[in-house]
């Protein structure tokens, strides 16, 4: 790997908390940077907060503004004589005033610049500038509807079932299935107004609604000039859209070598700088379609971790830096497969979060096991935040002994205190379509007999 003489970041403040303020925080410390961090009441005594080098309180009576406010996130910054700011997922991470008003007081953003991470959260713009620089997307439209006989015209083009989408969307937000013509009245209307009180944005869009779709994406890193891929993650079980089992690699190297030089050219058509996710749905012929791109370090970035070896991590922080990219494509090799299970704090039965104490508290360790977690005996998981209580991956060197590692690893872990989907991941392990690999995003749907 190359090491460039760049000015190094001397402080860098982590506008986070949690597992990822804790993850960023041991990459600052190996890298020589000091971690300064923010927080909130309710993460005083929280471990990322206890292992900072500095901790600057935002106390605010809505608990998500602490981490939200975002002059008082610049002040923190100021104050502390911080170099750069880590948003890690979530909160700021994607916000382009955020990232303007620390461009215009001189600290560094860990992340792209604020007028590509604009044109990405647009999702109407990302598709076109997608396609321009030659990814493959769903059919639909290049600009917003408003009408619902201007969009059953356009269904009847590109075929039934479509999906509606809010052009701002983000957390599945909004999202209308659409069978035939009469049903758009309504579906647009409904789109629309949730749109507008989630985003303040009440442009949507319709694309063609992709069947038996699975998840698949990218990881990517640039340095403004160019970008390589890490290769891609399979992402198709989740509840409401949101993930719950990740894992790696699930293409062939064909496929991978194909899809990934797509993303890399998209990457490099907007001047991305640090790392990025591009996701795609994969239709049951083997046919890609570009989704979106996020902006940012994902939850499911260990996965591509542990089978290529990169602390991705470290790398985002050293192109923040102003280093070109520290290694070439071929450096990227994968080597094995990886699991990751969200041990989420939320009642199996329906995903409700669950808050409370954890009176004990036991994670598993041993080759080829992970765990990445701030949770601790007598941790009091908040109510009011993500309900991720902690990251468990395992390795092996094929999806069986990964799988067979998994087992084990949630059978040594123990959490009392607050419900936890551990019973639904281990009877997942189990399961006979999660072991043929036949997962498309309807998973949990289809198979509701796991749950509770
Ligand atoms: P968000 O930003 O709100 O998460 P995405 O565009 O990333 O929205 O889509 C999230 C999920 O919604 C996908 O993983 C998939 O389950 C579903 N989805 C989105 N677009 C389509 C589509 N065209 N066809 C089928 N499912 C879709």
């Amino acid at each position: 790997m190359r090491f460039a003489s760049v000015m190094a970041f001397k402080r860098v403040l982590i506008a986070n908390r949690g597992e990822i303020a804790l993850r960023i925080l041991r990459t600052l410390r190996d890298m020589g940077i000091e971690a300064a961090i923010i927080h909130g009441r309710e993460d005083r005594l929280s471990l990322p907060v206890r292992f900072a080098d500095v901790a600057y309180p935002i106390m605010r009576s809505n608990p998500l503004d602490s981490y939200l406010d975002i002059e008082a996130v610049v002040k923190a910054a100021k104050d502390l004589n911080c170099d750069a700011v880590h948003p890690g997922y979530g909160f700021l991470a994607e916000n382009a005033h955020f990232v303007k008003r620390l461009e215009e007081e001189g600290i560094t953003f860990i992340g792209p610049a604020s007028d590509v991470i604009t044109l990405l959260g647009d999702k109407i713009e990302a598709r076109a500038a997608m396609e321009a620089a030659g990814l493959p997307t769903a059919k639909g439209s290049s600009e917003p509807i408003s009408s619902a006989d201007v969009a059953s015209s356009l269904a009847d083009e590109i075929g039934y079932p479509v999906i509606i989408k809010a052009a701002a969307g983000g957390g599945g937000i909004g999202m209308q299935i659409v069978n035939k013509a009469d049903e758009f009245e309504g579906a647009l209307k409904l789109c629309q107004s949730r749109a507008k009180s989630a985003f303040g944005d009440s442009r949507v869009f319709v694309e063609k609604y992709i069947e038996g779709a699975q998840h698949v994406e990218f990881q990517v890193l640039g340095d403004g000039k160019n970008a390589i891929h890490f290769g891609e993650r399979f992402c198709s079980i989740q509840r409401r859209h949101q993930k719950l089992v990740e894992e790696g690699p699930w293409l062939s190297d064909e496929k991978r070598a194909e899809i990934g030089a797509l993303v890399c050219a998209g990457a490099e058509s907007v001047g991305y700088k640090g790392l990025a996710t591009f996701e795609f749905l994969r239709d049951s012929n083997g046919d890609f379609y570009f989704l979106e791109v996020n902006p940012r370090v994902q939850v499911e970035h260990t996965v591509t971790e542990l089978i290529t070896g990169y602390n991705l991590v470290e790398l985002g922080i050293r192109v923040a830096q102003g280093e070109d990219l520290p290694i070439t494509q071929d450096d990227v090799v994968i080597r094995g497969h990886a699991i990751q299970c969200r041990l989420n704090a939320e009642d199996t039965t329906n995903f409700i979060p669950s808050p409370g104490r954890l009176w004990e508290c036991h994670f598993p360790s041993g080759f080829g096991i992970r765990c990445d977690t701030h949770a601790h005996p007598g941790y009091e998981m908040p109510g009011c935040f993500d309900s991720l209580l902690a990251k468990l991956l395992a390795w092996g060197p094929d999806r069986e002994s990964a799988i067979k590692r998994m087992r084990t690893a949630l059978d040594e872990t123990i959490i009392t205190g607050v419900d936890h989907l551990i019973p639904l991941h281990r009877r997942i392990m189990d399961e006979e379509d999660f072991l043929a690999g036949d997962i498309t995003i309807a998973y949990i749907d289809e198979h509701d007999h796991l749950l509770g």
